[in-house]
C-alpha cells in the first residue's frame, strides 16, 4: 500500500483561521487573510492562528475545518479496503475501473494472517492462481472485462484519489485509526496521518487525528483494547 498525499489547499491554518476569525469579528475577511497569509507589521502570529484552531475544534464548530482539502493518491490497497473507505460520503472518490483495465495476475493482497499461515498461504495462491485462470479464459472466449471480473474477489489491488477536507477527515480518523477498526483500513489512516506530518505546514493538524478514545478520554466501544477504560468503567457501572 502507497499513500501519497499530492495536493492540499495552499495557506491551510491561515484559511481555516480566517474562516473561524470572519464568525467572531467585525474585520473582514480579505482583511483578515491580508493580515495572516502576507508578511507585514501587523501579521498575525501562527500561535494565534493555531490556538484559535485549536479553540474551534475542542468546541466543535467544526464547519471551519471544511475549508482545508486533502487529495491523496492511493495505490495497492484491496478492494475490501476501498469499498469500506468509500462508505465515507463527505469526500470525492475516483477509482480505477475494473471495466477498462485488466486485472492484473499478481495485483492481489494476501492479508498478513494468511500471509503467516503456511497452510493458509497455499490455499489462497492456489485460489489466486485459479482466479487469474478463469478470468484470462473467460477474456480469450470474448467476455468483456465487465463480466469477466466477477470471478475477481475482494484481495484485487485497487488504485485511486481521495480528496477529502480536514472536518471529514477528523471524524474518519476517529473510527479507522483504532485498534478495533479493520487491519487494513487502519494501516491507510496511519499512512494518511503520516503523509500530513510529513510536511512541515500540515505538522499541527495530523496531531489531530487520532482515535476516538484519545479524544474522549474513555473507549466508546463495547470492549476496551486495554488503552483506555470503556465509558461505564469511567461511571463506575460496571
Ligand atoms: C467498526 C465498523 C464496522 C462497520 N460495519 C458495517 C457493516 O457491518 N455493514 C455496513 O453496512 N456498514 C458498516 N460500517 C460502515 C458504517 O456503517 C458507515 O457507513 C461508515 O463508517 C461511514 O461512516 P459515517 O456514516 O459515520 O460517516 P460519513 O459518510 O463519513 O459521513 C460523516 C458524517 O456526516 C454525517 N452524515 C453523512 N451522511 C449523512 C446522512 N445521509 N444523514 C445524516 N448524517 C449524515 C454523519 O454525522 C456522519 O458521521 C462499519 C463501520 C465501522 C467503523
Amino acid at each position: 500500500m502507497k499513500v501519497t498525499l499530492i495536493n492540499y489547499t495552499p495557506h491551510p491554518i491561515e484559511t481555516a483561521f480566517v474562516a473561524a476569525r470572519t464568525c467572531y469579528s467585525a474585520d473582514t475577511p480579505s482583511n483578515l487573510w491580508e493580515r495572516s497569509a502576507a508578511d507585514g507589521e501587523d501579521k498575525i502570529s501562527p500561535d494565534r492562528m493555531h490556538s484559535l484552531l485549536d479553540k474551534v475544534i475542542n468546541s466543535g464548530h467544526h464547519s471551519v475545518l471544511e475549508h482545508i482539502n486533502f487529495t491523496f493518491a492511493i495505490e495497492g490497497i484491496s478492494r475490501s479496503c476501498s469499498h469500506q473507505l468509500v462508505r465515507h460520503r463527505i469526500a470525492s472518490y475516483s477509482q480505477q475501473s475494473q471495466r477498462y483495465v485488466k486485472v492484473a495476475s499478481d495485483a492481489f493482497v494476501t492479508p498478513p494472517t494468511i500471509a503467516a499461515n503456511p497452510q493458509a498461504k497455499k490455499i489462497f495462491d492456489d485460489f489466486i492462481a485459479s482466479v487469474n485462470r478463469t478470468y484470462q479464459k473467460l477474456l480469450e472466449l470474448g467476455i468483456p472485462k465487465e463480466d469477466a471480473r466477477f470471478v475477481i474477489p475482494n484481495a484485487a489491488k485497487t488504485n485511486l484519489v481521495m480528496t477529502m477536507n480536514f472536518r471529514e477527515l477528523y471524524n474518519v480518523s476517529q473510527i479507522r485509526l483504532c485498534v478495533r477498526a479493520q487491519w487494513e483500513i487502519r494501516e491507510l489512516f496511519w499512512k494518511i496521518k503520516s503523509e500530513l506530518a510529513r510536511h512541515e505546514e500540515l505538522r499541527g493538524l495530523a496531531d489531530y487525528l487520532a482515535p476516538k478514545c484519545e479524544i474522549l478520554g474513555y473507549c466508546p466501544e463495547h470492549k476496551s483494547c486495554g488503552r483506555y477504560p470503556t465509558k461505564e468503567e469511567v461511571l463506575g457501572e460496571k
